[in-house]
């Protein structure tokens, strides 16, 4: 580990340690093409998306990783906030595989400052909800009010309220890069109590002296050895992460069959096809009468 490697750009990955002789683990989260590519696709919209808007969907998708590193199971972890404000509604997901997407909503006709804060953007009575949705299994949901302004204090709120697992987030974003750091208390197992509560306070102070800058420009290997070179810190090999998007025909059709025979032949009647943008990845599905007729089968066929 040496720090020559230090402004050499991130790939995508995210990287669990461990602290060896207590019950702390954490991880490191470093995205650039991943979050380049969901900046893209929420600014094609016209005039695109200010600047602090765009930030925000980056420390999402920093947040949401760092959350997917305790999936034990196949399925999508969400990572949503709604409110009232200029931007209703902001939310990130992270897939068992790794995958990322992100997609935001912004009231165009609400003037938004150069700095607005997390929840001046979200507005009065916003919420924040993390959802698991196994492949098999259970949903399950957590939410917590908004009470404090910014992204990675709301999700040590949650922790806190949900987990009661004792959690510190910092999260950075910049035009170029989303990054994040997370450290947790697990269960005690290795340590007693008070060595792993003494612990955590020193782990904490160290990585409080962490920089938006280093997050955002050094690599995990670089952040962890200028936080933590005097700890006994086991690595595990980093995962990559990359921009996927888990939208298809058969997911459209499979909306289209829900919205039913009569309502999906009006739409096709009035407009000639019924067309289905992804808001994550921008990719267009189009429903035809011939679509449609293979849908419900002979029936609407016969009927044209
Ligand atoms: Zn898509």
């Amino acid at each position: 580990m040496s720090d020559s490697a230090a402004s050499s750009a991130n790939n995508d990955s995210l990287q669990h340690f461990i602290f060896e002789n207590s019950d702390i683990r954490g991880e490191v989260i470093s995205l650039a093409e991943a979050y380049q590519q969901v900046r893209a696709n929420n600014s094609r919209a016209e005039g695109g998306l200010p600047e602090p808007v765009l930030r925000l969907l980056g420390e999402f998708m920093a947040a949401v990783s760092l959350l997917s590193g305790t999936l034990k199971f196949e399925g999508v972890l969400t990572l949503q906030a709604k409110g009232s404000g200029p931007m209703p509604m902001i939310m990130a997901e992270a897939s068992y595989q790794k995958g990322l997407r992100a997609a935001v909503q912004v009231d165009a006709a609400s003037q938004i400052g150069d700095a607005p804060s997390f929840t001046e953007l979200l507005g009065q009575g916003g919420l924040l909800a993390i959802l698991i949705q196994p492949d098999k299994g259970e949903r399950y949901q957590g939410i917590v009010p908004l009470e404090k302004p910014e992204l990675a204090a709301c999700l040590e709120d949650y922790f806190a309220q949900s987990e009661q697992l004792a959690t510190r987030i910092w999260l950075a974003a910049d035009q170029a890069h989303a990054g994040g750091l997370m450290l947790q208390a697990l269960p005690q197992q290795l340590a007693d109590a008070e060595h792993n509560e003494c612990h955590w306070q020193h782990l904490v102070a160290l990585a409080d002296t962490i920089k938006n800058d280093e997050l955002l420009g050094l690599d995990a290997h670089t952040i962890l050895h200028r936080l933590f070179h005097e700890e006994q810190l086991r690595l595990f090999d980093p995962q990559p992460v990359a921009f996927a998007c888990s939208c298809s025909e058969q997911r459209c059709a499979s909306a289209i069959m829900a919205m039913g025979q009569a309502e999906a032949e009006q739409i096709v009647a009035e407009q000639d096809l019924i067309t289905m943008d992804c808001h994550f990845c921008g990719q267009q599905y189009q429903f035809g009468p011939e679509q449609l007729a293979k849908l419900f089968g002979d029936q609407a066929a016969s009927r044209h």
